[in-house]
């Protein structure tokens, strides 16, 4: 399932909902104020932060075996 970002337009607070795509236009009641008034802002799944995050995690480790501190390439460190 997705995961969708949503703001309450009661108190401004934002939050995540793991959201089937078919359900993400009804509300989920807001956390902090429990207001039903909360409107889908984005869809966090495969965003900018989300895909550069994974793609660091997954760098291969450098020849000095330091981890994924130089690119994989000659060890710097
Ligand atoms: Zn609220």
């Amino acid at each position: 399932m997705p995961l969708y970002e949503y703001a309450c337009r009661e108190c401004g607070a934002r939050f995540e909902r793991m959201r089937k795509t078919a359900d993400r236009l009804s509300a989920p009641a807001c956390p902090a104020c429990t207001s039903g008034e909360t409107m889908l802002v984005m869809s966090v799944t495969g965003g900018v932060g989300g895909a550069s995050a994974r793609a660091a995690a997954a760098a291969p480790a450098c020849e000095g075996g330091h981890g994924p501190c130089c690119g994989g390439g000659a060890c710097m460190n």
